[in-house]
């Protein structure tokens, strides 16, 4: 594929400065830079830090993101910032451990890495397939239209840059997403999630991922390592703003939560703190339709799903390879704009609903989530293809009512 320009009618492209500015460096933007500046695109990536630093967030990615990855190309780069495979996935007391390069649909281990060294590795990737990369550039103001254009300040230095399309990348508090000017949806339940990196960590398996959970107490924790005794832990929970673990003094309140969980405290015995501790809000929220007036949304400025399942990688690089392959598809790029956001919307909404469905069968509490729990765990337990493996595996699995169904026991009711 090579990108297509215009040359009888349309958008004047020579009259941009850019084909594409990709706001944000993140693993999304870099990701598309690199794909696009290979594919011919006059590619420009805007990125506001000068260095990248620990954000507690995005560093296990899910079988399917892996294979998200591979069909971007960008697994080399990760490897060598340090992505380290973690093929079992292991729910303690819930069963053996789980492996997953024999049990998704795509056979590919997940991976572990720290979040600014694989950033640092991906917009170097970007660079060497021929995108541009201003760093330090913070971009100040966003411009929908015809020949969509932002302004933007380095230093001192101020600039107004034109492109065919402007790509919003720019994460959680997304500029890009408020210049769209659509309508939020944003789900908030009140659960926090609490991370911090850690050395040390005394695992019995540095290829496993553990996860410790009391089903109804609304509790989990989740322990994912990057190899060499490093792993990111996070605690899921329910709580207001006073029970937010924040800071280095916040950590034994981390293992005793984690050791209710059913994680054992031995394994943080000699841990030390590599990095910031702090909560977030375990919230959902996104726009439909991410893209309008030559302004596509990618990654969490199109959609953050509830970061407590770990989804966020995946769906970044699955924004990634569909608006690429929309874009080189096509010499009409708002058509391909408007492709790739139903298609977005499509997957978006499977992975909210996967989503959801876990957190009603193993956190919520109250009678009725016991009743559910009562009835679905027994029949999961025998037969784990009951479970949907939408997270695993990924959003082009079936997520309908028959699938919602059987995961609940459901169709084992007597007919009322
Ligand atoms: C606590 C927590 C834990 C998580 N854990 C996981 C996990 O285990 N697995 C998983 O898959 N996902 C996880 N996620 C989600 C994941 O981190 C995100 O989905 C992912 O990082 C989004 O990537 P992105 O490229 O869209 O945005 P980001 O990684 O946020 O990148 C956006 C970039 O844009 C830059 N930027 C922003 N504004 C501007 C501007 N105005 N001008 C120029 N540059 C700008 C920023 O500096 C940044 O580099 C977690 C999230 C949280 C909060």
């Amino acid at each position: 594929m090579r990108v297509r320009r215009k040359s009888t009618s349309g958008v004047s492209t020579m009259a941009t400065d850019y084909d594409i500015i990709v706001v944000g460096g993140g693993i999304a933007g870099s990701a598309l830079a690199a794909n696009m500046a290979q594919e011919g695109a006059r590619t420009l990536v805007l990125e506001r830090e000068e260095r990248f630093r620990d954000r507690i967030r995005g560093e296990y990615v899910f079988p399917w993101g892996m294979a998200e990855a591979q069909s971007l190309g960008i697994v080399g780069a990760l490897e060598a910032a340090g992505a380290h495979s973690v093929p079992s996935f292991e729910i303690v007391g819930m069963g053996p451990p789980r492996d997953l390069s024999q049990t998704t649909m795509q056979g590919v281990p997940s991976y572990g890495f720290y979040h600014p060294a694989a950033q640092e590795a991906l917009v170097e990737h970007a660079e060497t397939a021929g995108a541009e990369v201003n760093r330090g550039a913070r971009v100040t103001s966003v411009l929908p239209g015809d020949e969509p254009a932002v302004r933007l300040r380095n230093g001192g230095d101020e600039a107004t840059l034109r492109a065919r399309l402007v790509v919003g990348a720019d994460g959680r508090s997304s500029l890009c997403r408020k210049a769209l000017g659509k309508e939020e949806t944003h789900i908030h339940d009140g659960r926090l999630l609490a991370g911090v990196l850690l050395d040390n960590v005394k695992l019995e398996d540095e290829h496993m991922a553990l996860v410790g959970l009391i089903p109804g107490t609304g509790a989990m924790t989740l322990v994912f390592p990057q190899g060499g005794g490093r792993a990111r832990s996070y605690i899921a929970d329910r709580g207001t703003s006073e029970d937010r673990l924040q800071g280095p003094g916040a950590f034994d309140r981390f293992v005793q939560i984690a050791a209710s969980c059913g994680i054992s405290p031995n394994i943080f015995e000699n841990a030390e703190i590599a990095g910031p501790l702090g909560t977030f809000a375990a919230d959902d929220s996104w726009v439909d339709h991410p893209y309008a007036d030559g302004v596509a949304l990618i990654g969490d400025a199109a959609g953050i799903s509830d970061p407590t399942w770990g989804q966020g990688l995946s769906v970044g690089w699955r924004d990634v390879r569909v608006l690429r392959d929309q874009l080189c598809n096509s010499d009409d790029w708002d058509a391909a704009g408007h492709a790739y956001a139903d298609v977005h919307d499509e997957y978006f909404g499977r992975i909210i609903t996967a989503e959801s469905w876990q957190q009603q069968m193993f956190l919520d509490s109250g009678p009725e989530a016991d009743e559910r729990r009562a009835r679905a765990l027994p029949l999961l337990a025998e037969d784990p293809t009951r479970g949907p493996d939408i997270l695993f595996s990924g959003p082009d699995l079936p997520v309908n009512e028959e699938v919602r169904r059987r995961f609940f026991g459901e169709d084992q009711l007597e007919p009322a």
